[in-house]
């Protein structure tokens, strides 16, 4: 017994320090991407529930590795976001998006664009002014660019989110809250904040079968205080016909279009 405990704890140190070799390994790796561009962006379009067309995109960064391909964010974004490296990879993603948007109302096409902003940017002093930094070099219309934050960010309530989320606002950009409905924040403190709009998170769409009411409360919660309605995740015909009987305004998911590389999406743009 004693024998198999000292295995079982060798075997455990394997394990660990096989993680720890793993997780070093991502971080080079990481720090290798910037100087290889190895960052790019797919875009899935944000429609008119309305109109049925494209009013915006949403950026979702996408990681080229040369040995294991295409790698989503839930792979490496909670690790930019604890050892730092987030702050460049946000400057990365804001930079290659706003250089997009311009390209885009250049060729006639006044689509806005959704970034997404970790709370750690935002904390960081000095980020409103690489925002003004990049959009100016990039001469991009900050009237088509939306930030899209976490309720994260809001929690704690001080006074340097208020004021960065107001000056981004007095910038004519818009804010919108990512993942509603799963967080912790009321509506009375959201109020507080210059957010206009609200993304319902996907899981409301995704359970309607089991909760309809829940999801139509999200809904009818978020217009009564005046937010615009984006419903997310929406895959199915069923979710879609709900989705256009709440009258929710705009909404992103497989049904429309999954995100798509740049050739891609510039194919459905040409042709809405
Ligand atoms: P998110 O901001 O909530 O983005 C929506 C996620 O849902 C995306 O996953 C998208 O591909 C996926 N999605 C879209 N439509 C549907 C649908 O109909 N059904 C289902 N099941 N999923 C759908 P993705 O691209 O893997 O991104 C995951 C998360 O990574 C994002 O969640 C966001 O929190 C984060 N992320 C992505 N890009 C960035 C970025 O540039 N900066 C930061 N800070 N975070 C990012
Ligand atoms: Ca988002
Ligand atoms: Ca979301
Ligand atoms: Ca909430």
């Amino acid at each position: 017994a004693k024998e198999a405990g000292r295995n079982g704890l060798a075997f455990y140190h394997a394990q660990l320090s096989e993680q720890v070799v793993k997780r070093v390994k991502l971080e080079s790796d990481l720090r290798l991407a910037f100087e290889r561009k190895e960052f790019v962006l797919h875009y899935q379009p944000r429609v008119s529930v309305q109109t049925g067309k494209i009013i915006g995109v949403e950026a979702l960064v996408r990681w080229y590795h040369p040995e294991r391909g295409l790698v989503f964010p839930d792979a490496f974004i909670p690790i930019c976001e604890s050892n730092g490296m987030i702050r460049q990879l946000g400057k990365e993603v804001l930079d290659i998006a706003t250089k997009q948007q311009a390209i885009w109302a250049q060729q006639g096409q006044p689509i806005s664009v959704a970034i997404n902003i970790s709370p750690q940017q935002i904390k960081h002093d000095g980020f409103f002014e690489e925002i003004v930094e990049i959009v100016m070099r990039n001469k991009c219309n900050p009237r088509l660019i939306e930030l899209e934050i976490t309720e994260s960010t809001l929690l704690g309530n001080d006074q340097q989110v208020h004021n960065f989320l107001s000056a981004v606002e007095s910038m004519g950009m818009s804010i919108a809250l990512d993942d509603f409905g799963v967080g912790y924040s009321n509506l009375i403190y959201l109020q507080r904040f210059p957010i206009k709009t609200l993304k319902i998170d996907k899981s409301f769409i995704q359970g309607l079968e089991e909760n309809k009411a829940l999801a139509s409360l999200v809904v009818s919660m978020c217009q009564l205080m005046g937010f615009t309605a984006v419903a997310e995740g929406v895959e199915t015909e069923a979710q879609m016909k709900w989705v256009a009987e709440q009258a929710i305004e705009e909404y992103q998911g497989y049904y429309f279009s999954k995100p798509l590389p740049l050739a891609e999406i510039n194919q459905l743009l040409a042709i809405r």
